[in-house]
């Protein structure tokens, strides 16, 4: 199901395939970088990071939809702290178009526009993970969704669309400082953000070989 004979271009640290569903997170050190690959295609993945020292200073949407001048993210893409600090960076993706707009799903938002009762969400992954770190619900600020497709339109009407990342896509992404990242391997089934079928993603992390 992986596809163990991707190149990684450096020295592993660490390859975890992450089941369907399920949270992951890791700490990544300044220059290393986290490799996040959608193993079957159209699979979001619900991201999250914070200084690993300083949990205050973690990723902020708007910041870097200013500093990006752009709402969608991709290759050469800063992620942008709340006090306006480079948290990582895209050096690599071979999708093309990540959401940072929509945030997480939850129980909670699927009652309201689903009128189901959902038993999780990335929301509640989200909590599940940041736990293990002492963190929890008050850490959760508005996330990347990576291998997401929210069109915009002319007129600021938005909805996700069908995912656009082929089997196989990833996108790597370098820590410009210690980082802690957290992610939610998006468990919905309502909605496209996991082809209406969550499936397995890889997390890969690695130290370039020119550091
Ligand atoms: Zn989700």
């Amino acid at each position: 199901m992986t596809e163990g004979q991707m190149t990684i271009p450096g020295q592993v640290i660490e390859d975890t395939v992450v089941p369907a569903c399920e949270p992951w997170s890791a700490e990544v050190r300044k220059g290393d970088v986290v490799r996040l690959v959608d193993i079957e295609g159209q699979q979001a993945v619900d991201f999250l990071c914070y200084d690993l020292a300083d949990r205050a200073e973690r990723y902020n949407a708007a910041n870097t939809i200013k500093l990006n001048n752009n709402i969608y993210l991709g290759q050469g893409t800063v992620l942008w702290s709340v006090r306006a600090r480079p948290m990582m960076t895209i050096i690599a993706d071979t999708c093309g178009s990540h959401d940072t707009l929509y945030g997480c799903c939850s129980i909670e938002i699927d009652r309201v526009r689903f009128e189901k009762e959902n038993s999780w969400g990335c929301q509640q992954n989200f909590e599940k993970e940041l736990a293990k770190h002492g963190m929890g619900e008050k850490d959760i600020a508005a996330n990347v969704n990576f291998f997401m497709y929210v069109p915009v339109r002319e007129d600021g009407q938005i909805a996700i669309a069908d995912g656009l990342s082929k089997p196989g896509d990833y996108v790597d992404l370098m820590a410009e400082r210690d980082v802690l990242v957290i992610i939610s391997n998006c468990p919905e089934r309502d909605n496209a953000a996991a082809g209406y079928e969550p499936t397995p993603v890889r997390a890969i992390v690695y130290t370039p070989a020119d550091c």
